[in-house]
């Protein structure tokens, strides 16, 4: 129970979590470049040549609040990250979750996106294992009272536009009020009873988010996908956590060769994960300005950057192939901006 305990000073905590070498990669031979010496410290083992064509490593390191290695399961991570974060929004907190990285890392894997986690407990993701202690705490007697409802929301931004995942990809619109609250217009927001009814909202969402893909990376590798668990008393919000699947951080030499449609897809999701960034870091000094309107995925995120009581998580999520290694980079070197105050 004491990792349930909401840590007062936690405002933002940033992870990073390797996943084993797969398949195609032990079969193509591809050398796992990365090592997690101790449970905060990532290093990269990066292969160079000299001049005269001699190959040497170049090593560098990265502290974060903790790195998981490959052995990590969903459950281990979630109670580094999301865990300590899930009691704060029965005391009308706002909390967040973020998984940042390359497609493929394991952001959706983490989320638990692709799996009900039905079958077998070590594949539940954080969807699931948020759900599992909301409910637990709700009907603690020191929540009881308070007479909570739970609401589920799943959309998906893609392309600065917001479609409902839990109203055939509805296009949404985002409307700011003149006390700057935001807004989604007209979106879905399910009451949920049990864990088992948040499953089945995730995986209606999720069958909404890749229905008319050609490969299964296609288009949700390109899109933001939110969860949100609300507690509502009243008709009225009382806390929320957002669980956000962020699109793949891939650019450069994939996008120069891409087409039209594929750059500006990739400027798009280029300037959301630059907003998110100052946002969160906006966050971690307690600014008073949140540049919060710069991208869609900011701005219908703003109560998580707002206030002084909300707090963030975010798992970057790292391929540990030599081949992934400029993009591991780049994932690694964002996720110390965000933590860096
Ligand atoms: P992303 O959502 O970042 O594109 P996925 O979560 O879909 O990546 O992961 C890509 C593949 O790697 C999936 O088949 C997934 O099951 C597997 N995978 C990812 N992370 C892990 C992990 N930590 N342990 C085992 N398999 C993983
Ligand atoms: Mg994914």
């Amino acid at each position: 129970v004491s990792s349930l305990e909401p840590r007062e000073d936690h405002r933002i905590c940033v992870c990073v979590r390797k996943r084993p070498l797969n398949q195609q990669e032990t079969t193509m031979k591809d050398l796992d470049i990365i090592t997690i010496p101790s449970d905060n410290v990532v290093m990269v083992h990066e292969s160079k040549q000299k001049v005269d064509l001699t190959r040497y490593l170049e090593n560098q390191t990265f502290c974060f609040d903790h790195a998981f290695d490959d052995t990590a399961s969903n459950e281990l991570v979630y109670q580094f990250t999301a865990q300590p974060l899930v009691e704060s929004i029965f005391r009308k907190g706002m909390a967040t979750c973020f998984a940042y990285g390359q497609t493929g890392s394991g952001k959706t894997h983490t989320m638990g996106g692709a799996f009900s986690g039905r079958d077998q407990d070590c594949s539940k993701g954080i969807y699931a294992l948020v759900a599992q202690d909301v409910f637990l705490l709700l009907r603690t007697t020191a929540y009881e009272k308070l007479d909570l409802k739970v609401y589920g929301t799943f959309f998906e931004i893609y392309g600065g536009k917001v479609y409902d995942l839990l109203n055939w990809k509805k296009k949404l619109q985002v409307l700011e009020d003149g006390n700057q609250q935001i807004q989604v217009v007209g979106l879905q927001e399910q009451e949920v009873c049990s864990v088992e009814d948040v499953l089945n909202l995730v995986e209606l969402g999720n069958s909404c988010r890749t229905s008319g893909q050609t490969s299964v990376n296609a288009h949700s590798s390109r899109s933001h996908a939110v969860f949100q668990i609300i507690l509502k008393s009243g008709g009225n919000l009382h806390g929320k956590f957002s669980l956000v699947d962020l699109a793949g951080n891939e650019r450069g030499a994939d996008t120069a060769k891409a087409n039209r449609k594929r750059q500006l897809e990739g400027a798009e999701i280029n300037k959301s994960l630059l907003a998110l960034k100052e946002c969160i870091r906006a966050l971690g000094q307690n600014k008073s300005h949140t540049p919060f309107r710069a991208s869609k995925l900011t701005q219908v995120l703003r109560d998580s950057f707002i206030g002084q009581n909300s707090s963030t998580c975010m798992i970057a999520t790292i391929s540990p192939g030599m081949a992934s290694c400029e993009n591991t980079l780049n994932t690694l070197r964002y996720a110390n901006r965000v933590k860096e105050l």
